[in-house]
């Protein structure tokens, strides 16, 4: 049985005043029956842990580079993430693939990265609107999943999102039946390469999810949780999130 994952990014958003988010939250939920993880901007990692005390909340980076260390301006390795309590990393999200022309090359090497310095990679996949008007949708996936996870992947080390491009921030979510249909694919996909193992992987399902439509989305097969950015913002928004994740 997989636990489920309900996983907040920040993207750049977050000063030291929104820290009081994290701590609404773990008052909200005490003993959560769902992993949490919030993924701040790197400036306020180490504070959200403070801020989360001993709550099981997980602290997460939003990228990270694919060395350990070197001549690397403005970057942030893996090792560094981990030495200063991250648990989890964010890799591949649509945003970094667009802003920052990051290939599956790339966030495979990054995902390889965060394996060895001990953290859990949340590796995003997902179509743009013409990939899905063309009826791609399944082979972009497959072959972002392919070249973008490394070999070694396990349920303890990884986490798959789905994330369709089209869905994300804009208010717009996949159909029901469009994410069963990736989701399963995904978990097929999962299954050929990595076997048995591929039952122990969580898939999250990532696009303007909502505490309105949480339930429905949950409710869909292979779905482990949500990846979430603008409704994590605020804890109210990203608890009837978690709450539903709970009942689901
Ligand atoms: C995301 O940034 O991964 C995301 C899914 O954003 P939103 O929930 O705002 O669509």
């Amino acid at each position: 049985m997989r636990r489920k994952l309900a996983a907040g990014n920040w993207k750049m958003n977050g000063l030291g005043a929104n820290l009081a988010e994290i701590g609404k939250l773990t008052k909200l939920h005490r003993t959560p029956v769902c992993d949490i993880m919030i993924a701040p901007p790197a400036t306020i990692i180490t504070s959200a842990l403070v801020e989360a005390g001993d709550h099981a909340l997980a602290i997460g980076g939003q990228d990270c580079h694919a060395a350990t260390s070197g001549a690397h301006t403005g970057d942030i390795s893996a090792e560094m993430l981990r030495d200063a309590g991250a648990g989890y990393v964010i890799l591949g999200h649509s945003e970094r693939r667009a802003d920052h022309g990051e290939t599956d090359e790339v966030v495979r090497a990054k995902t390889e990265a965060a394996h060895a310095a001990g953290l859990v990679a949340v590796v995003c996949v997902g179509e743009t609107l013409h990939h899905r008007q063309t009826n791609s949708t399944l082979h972009v996936v497959g072959t972002q999943l392919a070249e973008s996870l490394p070999n070694g992947v396990s349920g303890a080390n990884t986490v798959v999102a789905y994330e369709p491009v089209w869905a994300i921030g804009t208010g717009e979510v996949a159909t029901l039946d469009q994410i069963a249909e990736v989701h399963d694919f995904i978990r097929a996909e999962l299954k050929t390469r990595f076997g048995d193992e591929a039952d122990a992987i969580r898939v999250l399902y990532g696009g303007s999810v909502k505490p309105t439509n949480a339930a429905e989305i949950f409710a869909v097969s292979n779905v482990d949780g949500a990846l979430v950015g603008g409704a994590s913002l605020k804890a109210e928004d990203f608890s009837g999130i978690i709450a539903a994740l709970e009942t689901a």
